[in-house]
């Protein structure tokens, strides 16, 4: 029989399990008993939607059973089994599971992280076992295969014999060395001991034949017999009561269940009944997981109905913003069959779906006040998608939202709630202030602020591209406006002092006019400034696209490009004022250089680039030799 090559990569993880040196080598048996559960889950549901008589639930089992003598150990099944190019494709490429792919992104993390933490699936097994042999029959089949496999050399499929569908996993265990015990997988109740720590939530009962003694009828010597026993409680954690569950075991079922590494920040574990009645275990991660913020990322609960797994990512009972949320939602009023289409419209779907929203917002919500630091490590990993999810929903999750929103502050510098910093306004301070930039250091510089924080006003530092999108949806917050430090109007100035300015600003009219005309169509607007105090000039923008939502806008993928319009401020406090008014209008040319040099600095400010960096170093060279002249 021809020897057939396992894939690379599986061939990459087999090698590290028959190398693991891993201390938990006994995870095999979750990995086993959880496929076949799966299998027959799978059959299962079929039975069900393909209208599959003659199967019944309380038919469905995982039996156990140990040969000391030739050291085998089997995990069978009566599920959905395998074709044979099921067997082939299903064990010969190492698919869905996610450790590999996982491990590509953490290249450096430790092997034993990866098997330890993460489903490796079927090829666990060769960490104990030095030959492995799967005797399977699909449900729609007449014949068996045997698939077998010493390990990455290569495997076969055989024909073989077997009554029913289902599979049996044979493993061959290795030899116990002085290093090593392997015979305790031998020992039925190491097994029934591991059952019971990994599996117990199984729904289906494991079986397993043991040994017993009782006393012979009508004498004192005792006989020994076999006795099948189900190993297993059934009852899965979701459905047990709270105070029975350890928080160590909702840690360890959400690390398995959902291939994190990392116990969860917060565990929702809820029951209702009554209008709808539904069992929710949900989790909070503490980090993103590798592709949270990527493309293929689905977000979504696990659905079953009555227990039964009839959807692994159910999007419809998470919104957006809290689509990182993990668990499961198990509930007795959907039918088994419903379509995903007719899931979408279901009432009770809906009803739990809302449930969930503010369960979940609430235990945000003390996070944040019991709990600051925890929540602002959440904020890192997630607050990105809070705020994108209240954009994204035009303002509709304001309310579901806003009180949970951080930002960073120039108060002591440290994130802040808008509660927070609603509680701070000094009276007199009308607006909510808040200033565009890549990084806390940038803001600080800007010049902009310098007047605002002279009043001793806070500003909320905004420094990931959908901050200020925010305030475009939710202007308001505790009737408070949002207002940018760029922003035309900042709010700050006495009757007097705009009157003044007026005036300022009629008696250099022509003087803006001229520096405009030099800087053409890259300004729409030339004027005195008030909101300046070291700073010679700054950019800001008027209407309804900043500085910082062009530069945001603009890069993302699509033709259109959007413009701001761009208004110099000029500092009429600042030495160089003066200098500018003597250049005007004699000296034109010289005025000339001098507003690409001021607009080209009030950019190099903002972050950005001289549109024409070459021009902008050819007028400084000219402006430095007229000096020495
Ligand atoms: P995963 O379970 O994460 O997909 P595994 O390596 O454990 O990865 O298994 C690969 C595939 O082999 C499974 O997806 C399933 O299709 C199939 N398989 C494994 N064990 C069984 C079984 N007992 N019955 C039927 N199919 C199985």
């Amino acid at each position: 029989m021809a020897n057939k090559q396992f894939k690379a990569e599986s061939k990459r993880l087999l090698d590290l399990m028959i190398h693991s040196i891993y201390t938990h080598k006994e995870i095999f048996l979750r990995e086993l008993i959880s496929n076949a559960s799966d299998a027959i889950d799978k059959l299962y549901y079929r039975a069900l939607s393909e209208n599959i008589t003659g199967l019944s639930r309380d038919d469905f089992a995982i039996h156990l059973s140990i040969d000391k003598e030739n050291r085998t150990f089997t995990v069978s099944d009566n599920g959905c089994g395998m074709t044979k190019e099921e067997l082939e494709t299903n064990l010969g490429t190492i698919a869905k599971s996610g450790s590999l792919s996982f491990k590509k992104e953490n290249e450096a993390k430790e092997d034993i992280d990866i098997i330890g933490q993460f489903g490796v699936g079927f090829y666990a097994a060769f960490m104990v076992a030095d030959e492995v042999r799967v005797i399977s029959r699909s449900y729609q089949s007449d014949e068996a295969w045997c698939w077998y496999s010493k390990g990455p050399e290569g495997y076969t499929v055989t024909p073989a014999q077997k009554e029913g569908h289902g599979t049996d996993i044979i493993l061959t265990i290795k030899k116990s060395s002085d290093e090593e015990d392997y015979d305790e997988f031998l020992d039925p109740y190491r097994i029934e001991g591991l059952v019971k720590k990994y599996s117990d939530y199984i729904r289906y009962p494991i079986r397993m034949e043991k040994e017993k003694s009782r006393k012979k009828e009508g004498s004192e010597e005792y006989e020994t017999y076999t006795e099948e026993e189900t190993l297993n409680s059934m009852v899965p954690i979701w459905k047990k009561n709270k105070n029975e569950v350890t928080h160590e075991e909702y840690c360890r079922f959400y690390r398995e269940k959902f291939f994190d590494y990392n116990d969860p920040l917060r565990v929702i574990h809820s029951a209702t009944e009554g209008a709808s009645t539904y069992h929710a275990l949900l989790f909070i991660p503490e980090k993103p997981a590798f592709d949270y913020y990527s493309r293929d990322f689905e977000k979504g609960l696990q659905l079953y109905a009555s227990g039964v797994l009839i959807m692994e990512k159910c999007p419809d009972l998470l919104p957006d913003c809290f689509s990182f949320v993990r668990g499961l939602v198990d509930s007795q009023d959907l039918s088994l069959n419903i379509s995903r289409e007719m899931l979408q419209h279901d009432r009770q779907l809906k009803l739990i779906a809302s449930r969930l929203e503010k369960k979940i917002k609430s235990e945000l919500l003390s996070m944040l006040q019991h709990d600051r630091e925890k929540y602002e490590a959440f904020w890192n990993g997630f607050g990105r998608q809070l705020k994108y999810g209240l954009y994204s929903s035009f303002g509709a999750n304001s309310e579901l939202l806003s009180d949970l929103l951080l930002f960073y502050s120039s108060n002591e510098k440290k994130l802040t709630t808008l509660d927070e910093y609603v509680g701070r306004m000094p009276e007199g301070q009308k607006y909510i202030y808040y200033a565009c930039g890549d990084s806390l250091e940038r803001i600080d510089q800007l010049p902009q602020a310098e007047l605002v924080k002279d009043k001793g006003y806070e500003i909320l530092y905004f420094t990931e591209d959908v901050d200020e999108f925010v305030t475009k949806v939710m202007p308001v917050y505790k009737e408070k406006e949002f207002r940018s430090v760029s922003s035309p109007d900042l709010g700050l100035d006495t009757e007097e002092e705009k009157e003044e300015a007026k005036k300022q600003q009629e008696e250099n009219k022509d003087l803006c006019q001229a520096i405009q005309e030099a800087l053409g169509e890259r300004v729409s607007e030339v004027r005195l400034s008030s909101r300046l105090k070291n700073a010679a000039c700054c950019l800001t923008a008027k209407g309804q696209i900043s500085l910082e939502m062009e530069r945001v806008l603009n890069a993302m993928p699509g033709e259109q490009k959007v413009k701001a319009e761009r208004v110099l401020e000029l500092n009429p406090d600042h030495e160089i004022f003066p200098i500018l008014q003597k250049l005007y209008p004699d000296q034109k040319e010289t005025l000339a250089d001098y507003a690409q040099l001021l607009y080209g600095q009030a950019l190099i400010r903002e972050g950005m680039l001289p549109e024409d960096p070459a021009a902008f170093a050819t007028v400084m060279c000219r402006l430095m030799e007229k000096k020495e002249k």
